[in-house]
Formats: C-alpha cells, sequence, structure tokens
C-alpha cells in the first residue's frame, strides 16, 4: 500500500527524531511492502523564522490533505529566545493548537507501558508495579470546562471567576466510539472516568457512554469516579487497559500516568478526527537544551509512529514489528543517554534508530 504522511519535524531536537522515526517507517516499508510518501512543512519557531507565523495555511492545507501527520515538537528557550517577544498567538507553541483544531483532531490517545527493563525508572514500589502496566488515556480534547464560557467580575461587590464545563452528547458519543474501538485493537475493557456523583455533564457521559457500549458487546465497560482513578493509578496501575475520560480530568490523569513510567523519552501520543485521521507526536517537548547534539531519545517519535501504522493505517501487523523491536533493542541493553543504566551500551539518536531497524 501507498500512503501519504506529512512531516513537521520542527523546532530543537525535532529534526532529529523525526528522521529516526522516517527509518523505521522506510524499514517498515522495505519488509512488509509499503511506500510512504512525505511531504515537509515547517510548524513552530522554524515557520515564524520563515514565514513569521507558526502556522501557515499552506502548511496546514497539505496536512488536511494527506493521510495523516508526524510531528517532532515545536519551541524554543522559552527563557531566552526571540520567538516568545510576540502576542502568545504567533509564538510556536500557537502552530499546535492551530493545527489541532484546522484539522478537527478530538481525541487525544497516550499510551502509558511499563518496559521491565526501565523499572527503575518508574516511582512506583516493585509489589504495585507487579508484572508492569500497559494503559492509555483517551482524552477528549476540545470540548469542557477548557472550552466553554469564561469571565471574572465583580458581583454584589466581590470579584468572582465563572469557568463553565459543557459537552453535548454528539461530543461524548464521537470520543466514546474512539475509545471502544481502540480497546477493540487490545485488551477489550473501557474504564470509563467521571464525577457522575457532583456534576450534571458526568451523568449525561455515563448515560452517552453506556449507549455506546451497546454497540461493543465484547468490551467490558467500568465506571470509575476521577479521585478513585488518581488513586487507582499509583495503586493497581495494572488493572487499566483504555481509560476514557473528559478534558481536564484526561489532562491530569495523562500525565499522572506517563509519570509512572518514568521515562519522558519513551512516551508517544496520538490525536484523531472522527475518521482515521491523526497527528502522531511524541508527548515531550522539543528540548533545546540538548538540540543538535545527537543524544535526543527517538523511541518516543518512533512510538507515534507505531500508533500511526496502527490507528490511521490498520497495519496492526507493522505496528507490532516496531514495539517488538523496541522492546529488544532494550532487552539488548541499548540505550540513549537519558535511559541509560549500568551495564548498558550508550547510542546516540542516530544509532538507536539503526538499531531499531536492524531488529524489523
Ligand atoms: P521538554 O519535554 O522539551 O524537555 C524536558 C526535559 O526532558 C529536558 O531536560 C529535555 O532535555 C528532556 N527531554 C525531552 N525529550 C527528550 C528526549 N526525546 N530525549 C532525551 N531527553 C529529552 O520540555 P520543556 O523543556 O519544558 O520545553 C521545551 C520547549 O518545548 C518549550 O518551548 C515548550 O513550549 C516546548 N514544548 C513543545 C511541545 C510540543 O511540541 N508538543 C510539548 C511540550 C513542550
Amino acid at each position: 500500500m501507498e500512503y501519504n504522511i506529512t512531516v513537521i519535524p520542527g523546532d530543537g531536537i525535532g529534526p532529529e527524531i523525526v528522521r529516526e522515526a522516517k527509518k523505521v517507517l522506510d524499514k517498515v516499508g522495505e519488509v512488509y511492502g509499503h511506500t510512504f510518501h512525505y511531504t515537509e512543512v515547517l510548524m513552530g519557531g522554524c515557520s515564524i523564522d520563515a514565514y513569521g507565523v507558526p502556522l501557515t495555511e499552506e502548511a496546514l492545507e497539505t496536512a488536511r490533505k494527506s493521510d495523516s501527520v508526524l510531528l517532532g515538537a515545536v519551541g524554543g528557550n522559552v527563557g531566552n529566545s526571540r520567538w516568545y517577544d510576540v502576542a502568545p498567538n504567533l509564538r510556536p507553541e500557537a502552530g499546535l493548537l492551530a493545527i489541532r483544531k484546522g484539522l478537527g483532531l478530538f481525541a487525544n490517545i497516550r499510551p502509558a507501558y511499563l518496559y521491565h527493563e526501565l523499572a527503575g525508572a518508574c516511582p512506583l514500589k516493585k509489589e504495585i508495579i507487579g508484572d508492569g502496566f500497559d494503559m492509555v488515556i483517551m482524552r477528549e480534547l476540545t470540548g469542557g470546562l477548557y472550552f466553554g464560557e469564561r469571565y471574572t467580575k465583580e458581583i454584589d461587590g466581590v470579584m468572582t471567576a465563572v469557568d463553565t464545563l459543557t459537552y453535548n452528547e454528539n461530543e461524548i458519543r464521537r470520543i466514546a466510539i474512539k475509545a471502544f474501538e481502540i480497546a477493540m485493537k487490545r485488551k477489550k475493557s473501557v474504564i470509563s472516568v467521571d464525577k457522575a456523583n457532583v456534576l450534571d455533564s458526568s451523568r449525561l457521559w455515563r448515560k452517552v457512554v453506556e449507549e455506546v457500549a451497546k454497540d461493543y458487546p465484547e468490551v467490558k465497560l467500568t465506571h470509575m469516579l476521577v479521585d478513585n482513578c488518581a488513586m487507582q493509578l499509583v495503586m493497581n496501575p495494572g488493572q487499566f487497559d483504555v481509560v476514557l475520560t473528559e478534558n481536564m480530568f484526561g489532562d491530569i490523569l495523562s500525565d499522572e500516568a506517563s509519570m509512572i513510567t518514568g521515562s519522558i523519552g519513551m512516551l508517544s501520543s496520538a490525536s484523531m478526527n472522527e475518521g482515521k485521521f491523526g497527528l502522531y507526536e511524541p508527548s515531550h517537548g522539543s528540548a533545546p537544551d540538548i538540540a543538535g547534539k545527537n543524544i535526543a531519545n527517538p523511541i518516543a517519535t518512533i512510538l507515534s509512529a507505531a500508533m500511526m501504522l496502527r490507528y490511521s493505517f490498520d497495519l496492526d501487523k507493522e505496528a507490532d514489528a516496531v514495539e517488538a523491536a523496541v522492546q529488544k533493542v532494550l532487552s539488548d541493553g541499548i540505550r540513549t543517554v537519558d535511559i541509560m543504566s549500568e551495564g548498558c551500551t550508550k547510542v546516540g539518536t542516530a544509532e538507536m534508530g539503526d538499531a531499531i531497524c536492524a531488529r524489523i
């Protein structure tokens, strides 16, 4: 098969890590008989330098016309970069918001997987880690408290701030469908997280999720209150498969889940629209402190490319092969500096990409 991928290397370590992800995709293409066509566009600080804006309409249009988008990271050294001497909507990170909005990406998927080889970096005790954990947090990205009406004004002589949390049934239904679809590709369990004992929006959330669940009889649905979920993530992370939740709860829980894996250079993510289209990127930023030194860990970006294979192209076997190659590299003791431990072999960004390709 042939696929058109818009590639956005971005700033900082972006170009270095994206180069390795492309290398891995090309190796997958060679082994499994696919061709990936890449079109590179600018976004972030490099786009500001070239065009004066973090994302041009042309770049967005290129992304829109492709089958999916692979992104490195954008942004510079916030305290010390000319990119930040401008209005917030002209800064590098504004490109991220513009592309998510422009492409209608409402479902954010962040896996949290513990590699046994890196368990030393997990802040949880061994008896809690048990056999490890392998979950994805499915967060609604475009509704809820962050997008509701808000204002601050004096009411009866008292300064009062108001934020509103709004969801309609269609917004809930489309993210719930996404979660159940992804559960079908995994262990067929969805834990839907809400605050239905207090919030109306959560009660509607629960009702709609239950309706959607009827179309997926093979998937086990459980409801969990958000405060309990925050505790369960550090008490028994192994119980989670797909965690489905609204925007703000997902913002907090996805950070909690990613931190218990312990290694920022390993965390992939995807943001998807109603169909198969997605934007795939590592969860970390552009790491300007280590840019250009060939020491960044490309694995988060490579695993993001694996998510693209699985979720946008339905190439599950190929995605499995990339994930297995990452696993093999770790068990062979090959490490970039951020995940280095005693007795292992330290390699650079490009060598890590080569090592993964060699195992596909
Ligand atoms: P960061 O994630 O870039 O870096 C945090 C720390 O982790 C740094 O010490 C960095 O060296 C390290 N690190 C990150 N990725 C790594 C990798 N792949 N391998 C090895 N080490 C890695 O976060 P930050 O320093 O807060 O932000 C830097 C810039 O990135 C800022 O301009 C910020 O706005 C931007 N940012 C962009 C995105 C994005 O593009 N989606 C996300 C977060 C931050």
